[in-house]
């Protein structure tokens, strides 16, 4: 379909209005509103956006990414994808594009980019042959407005022990049902939603597709989520670990590979557990890089507070067949539904980034040709039987800049940007007197 063709099919039914939306390096989602008429203009030359996207903070604060700011923040241009394009359900008139930042002099893509990272990631993979498929499940809490909590939020419906109940018991406005039917309408392929294990807190799994548009389909669920929960007056958090009393927010991703024939080159009967090779390179690759992988899909001084024995959440870098306690757990089934579900990263993350580590991590796996050690027997959470994960951000910042063979795969700029911007975040934090410090400290000190 041409431009015009989707600008008249656009009017048609009364869209005047383009929500044009890329993520920026942390995965919050950055855009401008266009006008639809203008649309064609967009696609021909692209969108004029500030590099700042790149370097502000959660806060606001503008820090050096990687030299960009000696080069005085420039211009990055931004083409939308109009295969992206889907009206908005709950916003009338709006439908909503996701595009990708070029640089405007060369016209290349911004090195910043999560999403051509992606992209590039998944070529890689593509070259020896295979494809990764991807299913994501994502956690968060859903928060009420309340002045006299801490930070001015309390849990919704904080009732503890209501895990997999369903209906007004444990979410007596109906959130999750009426979340539900909006994300179908937007297409992001939301399955089915439950209640977690803490109070206010809620799933939705995500059906599996390639790992581009998984990605895609995450990152505007998140974005949708915390957009519904703003109308309503809410606040929905995939901060990692948002409270003392209670366990963090995961984001499992369950992955497997096509090969060229498009079958499950996971899936191997006459191999042990039934799993083909590329499945043990695959695994054994997630299990080299994960020191680094930690720094991507566990990406805030925030999410190693998640981490830890008896968390459901993962401590040790290790894998067992159908055992939750694992930081990789190979689910039951076999045939076409052959897979892993990696357990290790938390909501935080931003999903192109969280997605590329994986596929990138599947490539290196792969062309070693690596083998895995012998998959855990019984709970997981034994220090003895295998290596800790990094406990904080510098482990997992320093584990990926010493990790040359995963910032190969991921693009040396890339890893540059993000490891700049996310070291000054960890100074930022480090200077930062907390609330416990006082608790600890102003009594008896
Ligand atoms: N909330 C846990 C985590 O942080 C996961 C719980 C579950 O198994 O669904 O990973
Ligand atoms: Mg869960
Ligand atoms: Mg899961």
């Amino acid at each position: 379909m041409s431009v015009h063709d989707v600008v008249t099919a656009l009017a048609d039914q009364r869209i005047d209005v383009i929500r044009l939306s890329y993520p920026d390096l942390i995965g919050v989602d950055r855009g401008r509103d266009i006008l639809a008429h203008h649309l064609p203009a967009a696609c021909a030359h692209g969108l004029a956006f500030c590099r700042a996207v790149y370097h502000t903070t959660p806060r606001g604060d503008v820090v050096d990414v990687a030299g960009g700011l000696d080069a005085g923040l420039p211009d990055v241009v931004v083409r939308p994808d109009l295969d992206t394009l889907v009206p908005l359900p709950w916003e009338p008139g709006v439908a909503w594009c996701l595009g990708d930042p070029v640089d405007p002099a060369t016209g290349l893509p911004c090195p910043e980019s999560p999403r051509d990272l992606l992209r590039r990631v998944v070529a890689d993979l593509a070259a020896a042959g295979l494809s990764a498929v991807v299913g994501p499940e994502l956690e968060y809490f859903l928060l009420d407005r309340d002045e006299s909590a801490p930070g001015g939020w309390r849990r919704y419906a904080d009732v503890p022990g209501n895990v997999y109940t369903v209906g007004r018991k444990s979410d007596p406005d109906g959130h999750l049902t009426r979340t539900m039917r909006r994300l179908d309408a937007l297409g992001v392929g939301a399955i089915a939603g439950n209640r977690e294990f803490d109070g206010g807190q809620f799933e939705i799994n995500l059906t599996h597709s390639p790992a581009l548009s998984a990605a895609d389909r995450a990152w505007r669920f998140k974005a949708a989520i915390k957009e519904l929960a703003h109308a309503e007056g809410r606040l929905a958090t995939f901060m990692a670990k948002p409270f003392n009393d209670s366990g963090g927010s995961g984001f499992h991703l369950h992955v497997s590979c096509t090969g060229a024939d498009g079958g499950n080159a996971f899936d191997d009967p006459a191999g042990p557990h039934g799993l083909s090779d590329i499945a043990h390179h695959a695994i054994a690759g997630v299990l080299t890089h994960a020191p680094a992988m930690a720094a991507l899909l566990n990406p805030t001084v925030n999410s190693y507070k998640r981490f830890g024995p008896d968390t459901l959440a993962p401590w040790l870098i290790d894998w067992g067949l159908d055992n939750r306690s694992a930081m990789l757990r190979v689910p039951p089934e076999r045939g076409p539904g052959a897979r892993f579900e990696l357990r290790l990263g938390d909501a935080s993350a931003n999903p192109y980034l969280a997605v590329a580590a994986v596929v990138a991590a599947i490539v290196l796996g792969v062309r070693a040709q690596a083998r895995p050690p012998s998959p855990l027997q019984g709970y997981g959470y034994d220090r003895s039987r295998a290596a800790l994960l990094p406990m904080n951000l510098t482990d997992a910042l320093d584990a990926l800049t010493a990790d040359t063979a995963l910032t190969e795969v991921l693009g040396k700029d890339f890893v540059t940007a993000f490891v700049s911007y996310k070291r000054d975040e960890i100074e930022r934090f480090r200077r930062h007197v907390t609330d416990w410090e006082f608790g600890e400290y102003a009594y008896h000190l």
